[in-house]
């Protein structure tokens, strides 16, 4: 009787103290409440392997009752309250924590250990007595954790009306599974008896009621939104294993948020690459760097919004045209950069189907857009990205200057001689 009330209070402890941190969370963060859920961990396995007591039905553990049924049923409650998202990452944490936490130890024990003054040697038997069951049991763990998520949302299905029933009966089942889980090692490796599952069992048991209701009970009075509907089980497996985050990122690293196009960072890094491929195998590579004309006048006129829409239309006209060797760059506000591998007059014929095909589309509906561009082609006088760049953006000044709407590219063997400052490119 002494043995269960103790085991009661320390359930009412541990779940009170963790739910004030958890409902905090928004206040201090929730890394407080997931360093304290990891600090009771470590308790739970040094219990788990030397501390047991004698209830009338059996010997428990109060490191699985209370601690190892407690830490489901708070990964339970982040997952409620938060999302798949934020549960994952204690899910992952204490995988890695616990993995990193058996290697070390096994580093540890090859030490010669210096006794303490008092001739105490540290007691580390407790790797000896677990060894690989520490493995079994962290695996176990992991897979008890996505289980009691994926039965909870399950469960969903029928019993949307009885949270208390969803609850006890997914951390029921759950504990029911880790218990024959670890206790087939258990029997197997240190011939445990019987009993051992059963005293476990009918103490995890115990436990899935107490922490239930307290559970439904802190959520009801405390935890004020709404429970959210199910959501499919396919879903919620792709978010715990990250692979929706990790997509998501694979398609947005280089893109500019607006257009969709990469952005100026991934042209500094793509260009150079190209620049110094091409100096090393001879094969030709241009430059196009485009402005829309009179942009200005387009947000002026119409509004920041419609002028975002015409940038969007541009970059959809722009990723068009191109070939599929060309890549396309928004390089700022209303700039863009085509990095082709063509020769001079190949790249001028590319910019001028842009040109047409801007002018053409009509994208700003009400009044007519134009674009002008600076060509620059690699040669024996450029050596770098810079290079090729400072000549481009320096015919660009001059198609603006001499009227817009037009493409400057290397001037013509006849244009040199009429016009010798085009050449350095300093026309104004
Ligand atoms: P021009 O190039 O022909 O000399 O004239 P312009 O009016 O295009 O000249 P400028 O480069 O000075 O102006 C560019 C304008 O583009 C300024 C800014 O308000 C606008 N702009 C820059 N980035 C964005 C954006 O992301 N969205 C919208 N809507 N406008 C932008
Ligand atoms: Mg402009
Ligand atoms: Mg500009």
């Amino acid at each position: 009787m002494h043995n269960s009330l103790l085991l009661f209070l320390e359930a009412v402890a541990y779940f009170g103290v963790m739910v004030i941190l958890f409902r905090l969370r928004r206040r201090i963060g929730i890394g407080v409440f997931f360093c304290a859920l990891s600090v009771m961990h470590f308790l739970e396995t040094y219990l788990a392997s030397a501390f047991y007591v004698a209830l009338p039905f059996g010997i428990v553990s109060p490191g699985s009752s209370v601690l190892f049924s407690g830490k489901l049923v708070m990964l339970l409650l982040v997952y409620m309250k938060e999302d798949a998202t934020t549960v994952r990452q204690p899910i992952y944490g204490l995988l890695f924590g616990n993995a990193l936490m058996i290697g070390l130890v096994l580093l540890l024990r090859q030490h010669d250990i210096a006794p303490l003054p008092s001739g105490q040697r540290p007691d580390i038997a407790f790797i000896d007595q677990m060894g690989w069951l520490m493995v079994w049991g962290t695996t176990l763990l992991f897979v008890d954790a996505i289980l009691i998520i994926l039965l909870y949302e399950r469960l969903g299905k029928y019993l949307r009306k009885s949270l208390f029933a969803r609850i006890l009966i997914s951390t029921a089942c759950v504990l029911t599974f880790d218990q024959i889980g670890f206790f087939t090692a258990l029997h197997f490796v240190t011939g445990a008896p019987y009993e051992v599952f059963f005293g476990g069992w009918y103490a995890k048991m115990g436990a899935a009621l107490i922490y239930s209701t307290m559970l439904v009970a802190y959520i009801r009075w405390a935890e004020s939104h709404p429970i959210p509907a199910p959501r499919g089980l396919g879903d919620i497996f792709e978010m715990l294993t990250y692979r929706e985050r990790y997509e998501a990122l694979i398609q947005h690293v280089g893109r500019d948020g607006l257009t969709g196009l990469w952005h100026r960072g991934r042209f500094e890094t793509d260009g150079e690459q190209d620049v110094a491929a091409s100096l090393a195998s001879g094969k030709p590579l241009s430059l196009i760097v485009l402005d829309v004309d009179h942009f200005k006048s387009i947000n002026d006129r119409f509004g920041h919004a419609e002028g975002d829409r015409v940038l969007r239309s541009i970059a959809i006209l722009l990723r068009d045209v191109a070939g599929p060797a060309d890549r396309v760059y928004r390089t700022g506000g209303e700039e863009f950069a085509v990095l082709c591998p063509h020769p001079q007059a190949v790249a001028r014929l590319l910019g001028e189907n842009i040109r047409h095909a801007v002018k053409a589309a009509n994208v700003a509906n009400l009044s007519e857009l134009t674009i002008s561009a600076g060509i620059a082609t690699l040669s024996s006088s450029t050596s770098s990205l810079s290079d090729l760049f400072a000549i481009a953006d320096q015919r660009l000044y001059t198609a603006k200057a001499s009227g817009r709407d037009r493409i400057v590219g290397e001037p013509s063997a006849g244009e040199q001689a009429a016009h010798p400052t085009l050449s350095a490119g300093h026309g104004n």
